[in-house]
């Protein structure tokens, strides 16, 4: 493993590894690593010569203040895991000013309106923030491939978009879903989870199950408001929402189409912590 803080180190080792025609695969991170983020390393381990991990909890990207604040981090920690893989990993640890030369803001993508749905409307420039941050990181490593877990569903599509938009040299790849034994997705926000609390959140697998089980013979109506009557149950979750959307247009689905592909998504607060989930319906 090899630790860089700032982009003036490490411009001149990927400069030096492009000119020996070596694959860079990039997985972006915001630290906190879990097993989730370890199966994206391991698969860009696999389908590339060299592997850049990067470490940034991107402030751009929350619009919520105290979440940003509160949003582990453990550095030395993650280094430990980072450390244990066969392949030595260059692990960038970037310093503000690498990524925001101007100054914190974000800049305004028009992603074709995937941006507007779900995590969208209820986290205000979350996705300008997500696109600012990559599109930084894209300009300064160049990478090969880069790797996004489909915990994140609509990131991944806003990535593909950027990357077309941009015309950025970049292959984006898909990762499944990592989750707990009890289903419950895997996340770094799950640190800030009681016991009680991490027991119960793993509903959120349970409800997804059912839906992905009944899709097709119960409408989006139906599902939607049974979702909406278990979660009224728990003292303990509370739904900010739950829809079926067609996965490329991320709009809620209207009629289900055969050739078209659809997801349920979903987003609760268990307490003051923040979780989302989905799953592949057909
Ligand atoms: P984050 O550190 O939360 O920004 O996540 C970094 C990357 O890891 C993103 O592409 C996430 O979608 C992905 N990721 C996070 N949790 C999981 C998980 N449980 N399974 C697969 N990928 C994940």
């Amino acid at each position: 493993m090899q630790v860089f803080n700032n982009i003036q180190d490490l411009k001149p080792i990927l400069s030096q590894k492009k000119e020996q025609g070596h694959t860079l695969g990039f997985v972006p991170t915001m630290g906190a690593l879990h097993q989730g983020h370890l199966s994206l390393i391991q698969q860009a381990h696999k389908e590339n010569d060299d592997v850049i991990v990067t470490i940034f909890v991107n402030p751009t990207q929350f619009d919520n203040s105290l979440d940003f604040e509160k949003y582990p981090r453990i550095v030395e920690a993650d280094l430990i895991l980072l450390s244990n893989f066969e392949k030595k990993i260059l692990v960038y640890l970037p310093q503000l000013k690498d990524i925001y030369p101007n100054g914190i803001t974000s800049k305004h993508f028009d992603f074709g309106g995937i941006e507007n749905e779900m995590e969208g409307k209820f986290r205000t420039g979350h996705f300008d923030g997500v696109g600012t941050v990559l599109k930084s990181f894209f300009d300064l490593l160049q990478p090969t491939n880069a790797y996004f877990g489909e915990k994140d569903f609509q990131q991944l599509q806003i990535v593909k978009k950027l990357a077309a938009l941009e015309k950025l040299p970049v292959n984006i790849i898909g990762c499944p879903i990592f989750r707990e034994p009890s289903g419950l997705a895997m996340s770094s926000r799950n640190k800030r989870l009681r016991d009680e609390q991490l027991q119960e959140a793993a509903i959120l697998f349970k409800l997804l199950s059912t839906v992905k089980n009944d899709f097709g013979t119960k409408n989006a109506k139906e599902l939607t408001q049974w979702v909406e009557k278990e979660l009224k149950k728990s003292k303990i979750v509370t739904l900010e929402y739950f829809e079926i959307a067609d996965e490329n247009t991320l709009k809620p689905i209207v009629n289900i189409e055969k050739n078209k592909k659809y997801r349920a998504f979903i987003a609760v607060f268990v307490g003051e912590v923040r979780l989302i989930d989905n799953i592949a319906l057909n």
